[in-house]
């Protein structure tokens, strides 16, 4: 499986890489056309202010209307589908590699895929709910459905008291008028508005998808925006993520490279960094020969180290960042654990 969490961090270093200011915790607050650019205004840690651009993308997924209407006020004749969809984690059901794709009596599929080594993820449901009544947390009804539905092919139940984590999303999927939230397609639609003026700033609207198309999506949003930003027909197909280059060797050749030079360093710590950060984890390991000059050991598998390194290069602020998103240590670690990250993190702001 990918790490979605990571592949989106990733996919913001590589844009940096490239001149990107990313900004995170700024929320979009409105934008107006001014001069055949946008005025936007922006609020964020580093307070209120006006930055100038050719254009927007309202890449928002489930608040991709509201951005339309609250903060841009454009009406366009497409709506998003809000469905919930969660996950839960459980002590490994089976041990093999592979994942299993579960067929339920509603006609529905769920999946089983082997998680962190010592668990096995289980998801999803399909909720619909209003922008209103949505909470980015998993109910107990949603739970129980999981568990059933593991437990009919499971050896033995899977019941709720086995959940050590559980995560939950909303899915902005473009409304096809489907009755069924399963049926509603999953396909993305890409809108550009340039207002009533000749030449008008363009702002392109992202209307469902999934992260798996994310490249495609992207390059085609580029080419409706070429007229803004001529640049090279598609080549992100050819260039790697952060950590992505490994000069032609596998990731086992990678990781055994690794464990050659580095044999008194934790072998499962090493396959875990190297998973997360791939050539990159060169910054967070360098020449560390124990486990004890990799900083101080937070437990779950995360040192000193990488902390530093999440911090000073994927925007780490707050523990959540770090415990669940850069990485999954959270899974691994006892609450003691947690909250010396959290300190350790406050302490650093
Ligand atoms: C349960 C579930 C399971 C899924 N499973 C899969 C799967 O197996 N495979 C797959 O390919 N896809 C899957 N998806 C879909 C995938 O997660 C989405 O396609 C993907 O997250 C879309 O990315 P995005 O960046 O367009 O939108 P999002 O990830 O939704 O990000 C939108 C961002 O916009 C920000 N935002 C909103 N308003 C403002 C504002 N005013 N100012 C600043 N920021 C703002 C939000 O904070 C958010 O960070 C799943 C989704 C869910 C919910």
């Amino acid at each position: 499986w990918v790490d979605d969490a990571r592949l989106v961090v990733l996919n913001a270093r590589s844009a940096a890489a490239h001149g990107a200011a990313i900004q995170t915790h700024t929320r979009f607050v409105s934008a107006r056309r001014e001069g055949g650019e946008w005025a936007a205004a922006l609020n964020g840690e580093r307070g209120s202010r006006t930055v100038r651009a050719s254009a927007i993308v309202n890449a928002a997924g489930p608040w991709v209307r509201q951005v339309l209407d609250e903060a841009l006020k454009i009406k366009l004749p497409a709506t998003v589908r809000l469905v919930k969809g969660s996950h839960i984690v459980v002590p490994r059901i089976h041990e093999e590699r592979h994942a299993f794709i579960l067929q339920n009596p509603d006609r529905r599929v769920i999946f089983m895929i082997p998680y962190e080594r010592q668990f096995t993820l289980v998801g999803t449901t399909d909720v619909p709910v209003t922008r209103d009544d949505y909470r980015a947390k998993i109910s107990r009804n949603e739970i129980d459905y999981l568990c059933e539905a593991a437990s009919r092919y499971a050896e033995k139940p899977i019941t709720p008291g086995m959940v050590v984590w559980s995560y939950s999303g909303v899915r902005p999927l473009y409304d096809d008028g489907s009755e069924n939230p399963s049926a509603v397609t999953r396909d993305y639609h890409l809108l550009l508005d340039t207002g009533a003026e000749p030449n008008g700033a363009p702002v392109l609207s992202v209307f469902g998808g999934k992260i798996t198309t994310y490249r495609k999506l992207a390059e085609q949003a580029m080419e409706k925006l070429s007229g803004r930003f001529p640049g090279k027909p598609g080549w992100t197909h050819t260039e790697p993520l952060p950590g992505g280059n490994l000069e032609g060797r596998s990731f086992r050749g990678l990781l055994l490279d690794y464990r050659r030079r580095h044999p008194h360093l934790p072998k499962v710590w090493l396959t875990r960094v190297l998973r997360r950060h791939g050539a990159l984890a060169e910054e967070i390991i360098g020449d560390a020969r124990e486990e004890r000059e990799l900083g101080s050991n937070f437990g779950g598998g995360l040192y000193e180290h990488e902390l530093e390194y999440l911090v000073r290069n994927e925007w780490a602020h707050e523990a959540e960042d770090v415990l669940w998103r850069r990485t999954k240590c959270g899974l691994h670690m006892t609450t003691a654990e947690k909250t010396r990250v959290r300190a350790w993190l406050a302490e650093k702001a």
